[in-house]
């Protein structure tokens, strides 16, 4: 990858792990381009009482032809699940191409940079990487 400044916004990354399926980030994204699939399980809590139903993540897509890197995804987040990643070389020959699945977005949050001091602490998220 060439040289690029570190929070520059080339792609956005996913780390599955913290995402809810909550879709705030599909309802909020001024331009359709974020899709995802999900399951429904039923779990029963550690501690005792009734069955809870959670979403799973299956997939999570990102048109990159549609997107204009806003930032409302990452930034309306709750569960810091996006980030920005400097990573950028994407080039595609079609547009089915630029659509970033889990796998690829996941990829992305290798170079996402630390949190700098001067954003709130609190993200355990990325600590979990
Ligand atoms: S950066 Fe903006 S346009 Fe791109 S996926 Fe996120 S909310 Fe949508
Ligand atoms: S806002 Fe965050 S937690 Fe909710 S669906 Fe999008 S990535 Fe997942």
């Amino acid at each position: 990858m060439s040289e690029v400044p570190t929070r520059s916004r080339g792609t956005i990354a996913l780390l599955a792990e913290n995402c809810t399926v909550c879709m705030l980030c599909v309802r909020e994204c001024p331009d359709w381009c974020i899709e995802i699939d999900a399951h429904t399980e039923t779990r029963d809590p550690p501690g005792g009482g009734r069955p809870r139903q959670t979403h799973v993540l299956d997939d999570f897509r990102i048109d990159f032809g549609l997107c204009f890197y806003c930032g409302i995804c990452v930034e309306v987040c709750p569960f810091d699940a996006l980030f920005w990643s400097p990573a950028h070389e994407f080039a595609a020959t079609s547009r089915a191409g630029l659509v970033h699945d889990r796998d690829l977005l996941g990829e992305a949050l290798a170079a996402v940079p630390p949190p700098s001091a001067h954003e709130p602490q609190g993200e355990p998220a990325r600590e979990q990487r």
